[in-house]
């Protein structure tokens, strides 16, 4: 199949990139580089079925495939909220512009949404059926409704213009190719606790996150893109609960470091607990997460050790 990735050389993307490629599909990665490396997918480049293509998803382009995994927005609250408007412009204009080809060339089309969808709440673990409790003019907004919007024109599409849509709503996602200065969680401890610097928990930590190791959520992906007649939105994550002062401790547990925790103010509006319910992805995609944050943990700082 060829198959487009957009965002490919970001994060999950080169995750994504690299499977699909290794199983044989002919393979576009097209990425603006804002928060993706090049070096991310530099092993794919000599692959015959493997393309990249500098492109920014807020100008319409022209390919002829036969799925597009919508990811590319810089997912890093420190990223999206460097240049709000921008970001508002690649979830929105980003999925007009991808679901506009996927129409034309009737490609089967995924969403890369998020679990922010749900903003800070008030239901836990959170279900797809939740509709959220978000706010509309905070400094996370132009993320948070910018996914939405995205999710709302993903629906639209597929009602008014038939098209194959697919949505998941993404928790928590870490593993390799991080960016060292990416600025989420779990790759801030670690380098910091790689660099002997205190470890920079927000708050109290006792807000929640429930990780998930990136080749699990490949998998998820992979599965919705090919289950036929399933549109979601359906949660992908790891149902793992941790207090983010957990997540520090198992950090320092885990790295020969003299770190040692060094307390910051909470940011605006971040969401106080966060776990998905995962029934739905367990039904009709037959998915569960197989890494817990342990050994997901592990495999990350093995990582983040020949990079730092
Ligand atoms: P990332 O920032 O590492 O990757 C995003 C990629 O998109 C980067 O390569 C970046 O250069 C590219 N990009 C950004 N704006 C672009 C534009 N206008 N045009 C073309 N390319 C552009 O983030 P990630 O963690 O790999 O996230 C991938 C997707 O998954 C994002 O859509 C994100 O919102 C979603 N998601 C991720 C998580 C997570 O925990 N990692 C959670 C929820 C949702
Ligand atoms: N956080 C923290 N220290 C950091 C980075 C993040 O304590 O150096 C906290 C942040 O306040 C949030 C959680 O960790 O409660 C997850 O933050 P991240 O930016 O990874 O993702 P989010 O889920 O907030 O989008």
């Amino acid at each position: 199949m060829r198959i487009l990735v957009t965002g490919g050389a970001g994060f999950i993307g080169s995750h994504l990139c690299r499977r699909l490629t290794n199983e044989n599909h002919d393979v576009i990665c097209l990425d603006n580089f804002f928060t993706g490396r090049k070096a991310n997918i530099v092993d794919l480049l000599d692959y015959k079925n493997f393309e990249l293509i500098r492109h920014d998803v807020t100008q319409p382009v022209l390919l002829e495939v036969d799925q597009i995994y919508n990811l590319a927005c810089p997912a890093s609250p420190v990223h999206y909220q460097y240049n709000p408007v921008k970001t508002v412009k690649t979830n929105v204009m980003g999925a007009i512009n991808m679901l506009g080809l996927a129409k034309r060339v009737k490609a089967r089309i995924l969403q890369a949404s998020t679990s922010e969808v749900y903003g800070d709440p008030k239901i836990h673990p959170q279900t797809e059926g939740y509709w959220g409790h978000v706010n509309p003019i905070g400094i996370r907004s132009c993320y948070d409704e910018g996914k939405r919007v995205a999710e709302t024109l993903f629906f639209d599409y597929l009602r008014q213009n038939k098209v194959d849509v697919r949505v998941v709503r993404i928790f928590n996602t870490y593993g390799p190719y991080m960016l060292p200065d990416d600025g989420r969680v779990v790759s801030n401890f670690i380098v910091q606790a790689l660099k002997g610097k205190p470890l920079t928990v927000y708050g109290k930590g006792q807000q929640t996150r429930s990780f998930c190791y990136v080749d699990d959520l490949v998998e998820g992906l992979v599965r919705m893109m090919n289950t036929a007649g399933f549109h979601g939105p359906v949660n992908l994550g790891n149902p793992d609960e941790f207090t983010i002062m957990e997540l520090a401790k198992l950090v320092l547990e885990r790295v020969a470091t003299q770190s040692k925790i060094s307390y910051k103010p909470m940011p605006a509006d971040d969401p106080r607990q966060r776990k998905p319910d995962i029934s739905l992805a367990s039904k009709k995609l037959k998915w569960k997460p197989a890494v817990n944050l342990r050994e997901g943990l592990q495999r990350t700082i093995d990582y983040f050790e020949k990079i730092v």
